[in-house]
């Protein structure tokens, strides 16, 4: 063999030697993000419940299965429960959304009014953005569901939800992840299947996992883009996958597909500024681009400024938050932590503000919930759903009962969804 082949041969073995050195680290790497409470287990009651696997889609806008021929998806709702669409609570923001959907509780209800806001008691700006902020259970109320789960002995592992790495009066989900997006899809299907394999007592009843791809896109180019649909075939094939993962257990599994919100096409490059009626030193004015919060420093200055942000209403609408809208379950009298703006302006579609002259997104949430755009999805199938139905619109408070009725799990505090509305698509549902 002449000097070069030799260096050709040897070169493809020390290759082959890399390629599977690595495949041998990564199918025996240990998963060290994994937070695991080795101590916890199911009570022996709880072993013979149904599971719950609850999958949030951020972004998901009601049409988007059908616009890009979502095959596992459709395929999903087609056999189980499909929902005209499912109507987010105001403001149709992630952090507010995905908190209600846990808890049941309008977001004045549970004190993520925002993904920014302005606490006057504290005198601070949540942010979540901030990684301190969004973790720290000061900031939230309500009993999310897995907390519940937790409570009565039943197991939950958590995929990224907001609000699932605080600990609510010490209590947290059995298994879940601090949020990040690092991990590979392929790894966090992998870590279902594991879940789902565990003995009887230290197998998750509810696990809930959270795709953020479709929204990231909407917002960086448009729901009307390729990447969109990139996106949403991915996540589909995510969801084709962990299908299959749920079939071959054998096992009583339902799946809830939700979404948190939809997308809009906005005007990137007309925004609105902050309008001058509004002096900074006299209010708090937290960033915001579908909504913008007014605190007042001096309740003094509350009706001036309201009274000139009317004089000129072309590109906003302005509310005092004892006037804001009833359907949205927004205004003062409801808003329990006090953390709605004294005023609110709500921007005229396709324009969105823009406070620190900063471009906006392409796609944006946030706006009315009754605008389509607005709209999310619920599609739900499994043992306990009725399969091939359609339903009206609902609120997405109701999702909370719906999955406690499933695990069987009591509810003994206020909230504001109702059994009633989701009853109808359960197989022999057991009101209490
Ligand atoms: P939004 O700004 O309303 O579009 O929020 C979507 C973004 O929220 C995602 O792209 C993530 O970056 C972020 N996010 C989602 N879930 C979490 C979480 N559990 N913790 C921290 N950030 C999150
Ligand atoms: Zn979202
Ligand atoms: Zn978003």
């Amino acid at each position: 063999m002449n000097k070069n082949a030799c260096k050709f041969y040897l070169k493809k073995i020390s290759f082959f030697i890399f390629f599977c050195l690595l495949s041998f680290l990564n199918a025996n790497a240990q998963d060290t993000l994994q937070k695991v409470n080795l101590s916890k287990k199911n009570a022996i009651s709880q072993q013979q419940k149904p599971y719950v696997i609850l999958i949030s889609i951020d972004g998901f806008r009601w049409d988007l299965a059908d616009k890009y021929k979502a095959k596992n998806l459709i395929a999903l709702r087609k056999a189980g429960v499909e929902a005209e669409y499912l109507k987010p609570s105001f403001p149709s923001l992630t952090f507010p959304n995905h908190y209600t959907i846990a808890t049941g509780l309008y977001p004045v209800h549970h004190g993520i009014v925002d993904n920014n806001f302005y606490d006057k008691k504290r005198e601070v700006i949540y942010r979540k953005s901030d990684k301190v902020m969004a973790v720290d259970s000061s900031w939230y109320a309500g009993k999310p569901i897995w907390v519940l789960a937790e409570e009565q002995q039943m197991l939950s592992a958590i995929y990224y939800w907001p609000g699932s790495e605080i600990s609510m009066n010490g209590i947290r989900p059995t298994y879940f992840y601090n949020y990040n997006e690092i991990i590979p899809m392929g790894r966090r299907i992998e870590t279902v299947k594991n879940w789902l394999q565990l003995p009887d007592h230290k197998r998750p009843h509810l696990i809930a996992f959270y795709f953020p791809q479709v929204d990231k896109a909407g917002h960086n180019y448009s729901v009307n883009s390729k990447a969109t649909e990139a996106a949403v075939l991915e996540v589909d094939d995510a969801i084709g996958q962990l299908v299959q993962v749920a079939k071959a257990t054998q096992l009583p599994i339902n799946f809830m597909v939700v979404s948190d919100h939809g997308m809009t096409p906005i005007d990137q490059e007309n925004t609105i500024p902050l309008p001058k009626a509004i002096n900074l030193s006299q209010f708090v004015v937290p960033p915001g681009t579908a909504l913008l919060h007014l605190y007042a420093k001096n309740e003094a200055y509350i009706q001036s400024t309201y009274q000139a942000l009317k004089a000129d209403t072309t590109n906003y609408i302005v509310y005092l938050a004892k006037d804001i809208p009833k359907a949205w379950h927004y205004n003062k009298q409801s808003d329990i932590y006090n953390r709605v703006g004294d005023i609110i302006l709500v921007p005229k579609l396709p324009k969105v503000f823009s406070i620190n002259g900063l471009k906006s997104d392409v796609g944006q949430h946030g706006f009315d919930p009754s605008i389509s755009d607005m709209h999310a999805i619920f599609y739900a199938q499994g043992p306990q759903f009725k399969s091939g139905i359609k339903i009206k619109a609902f609120e997405n408070v109701h999702i909370y009962p719906l999955i406690a009725q499933i695990l069987g799990l009591k509810i003994n505090d206020k909230i504001d969804g109702k059994l009633e509305v989701l009853a109808p698509i359960l197989n022999s549902p057991r009101l209490k």
